[in-house]
């Protein structure tokens, strides 16, 4: 159906999330009609962006630099620590403005079926982090899936001798992700959020 070159960029194109065969196609002939110039900035931003940002060394979230801009702001609270799951879920927060604290990107949740395990997440610098440093309180924000809340109950175990575990109110549905939420949602939720039991 299409001519080799083309159906590898397709196939390249259908592996990404959200994208189908459909869209992969339509983005395929779309790029063709580019210009070359626009076709090489596109695929060197891909190589850039692939070799340039990795995690920051404290709270791992993604950044270029070896600690991000959030750790090395200066206005930023150091003695509130907001957990969570995923890179794009200090994004979501972000975008609500509404928290001035620091963070730490555990990189999943504990998941027995998946083979992953505490020990394959950055749960030990966390508790290093906390343990060290005097935290006022660690506000855990991850969501409420089967895996979510057993890594929610767990991290507060290991937090708890050390400081105040709170966890947001989630007013989202089971599972839902933070990224899904909306800005305001999601600002509630961390508004009004509780003590961990
Ligand atoms: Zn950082």
């Amino acid at each position: 159906m299409y001519t080799r070159p083309l159906a590898r960029l397709i196939e390249q194109l259908q592996r990404l999330p959200g994208v189908g065969p459909k869209t992969a196609q339509r983005l395929a002939l779309h790029i063709l009609k580019r210009s070359d110039e626009e076709v090489q900035a596109l695929a060197q931003s891909l190589i850039d962006a692939k070799q340039q940002v990795g995690l920051c060394q404290v709270c791992y979230h993604l950044s270029a630099e070896p600690v991000c801009e959030i750790c090395r702001n200066p206005n930023r609270d150091d003695y509130t620590i907001c957990i969570v799951s995923e890179s794009r879920d200090v994004i979501a927060l972000e975008k609500t403005r509404e928290y001035h604290g620091k963070y730490h990107v555990i990189g999943g949740v504990i998941s027995p079926m998946d083979g992953i395990g505490p020990e394959q997440l950055n749960i030990q610098p966390l508790v290093r982090r906390v343990s060290q440093k005097k935290i006022k309180e660690v506000i855990i924000a991850i969501s409420p899936s089967v895996e979510g809340e057993t890594t929610t109950l767990y991290i507060g175990r290991l937090l708890k001798p050390f400081t105040r575990v709170t966890r947001i109110a989630f007013g989202l549905p089971m599972g839902g992700d933070l990224e899904y939420a909306d800005e305001v949602t999601l600002a509630r939720a961390l508004e009004g959020r509780r003590e961990l039991e």
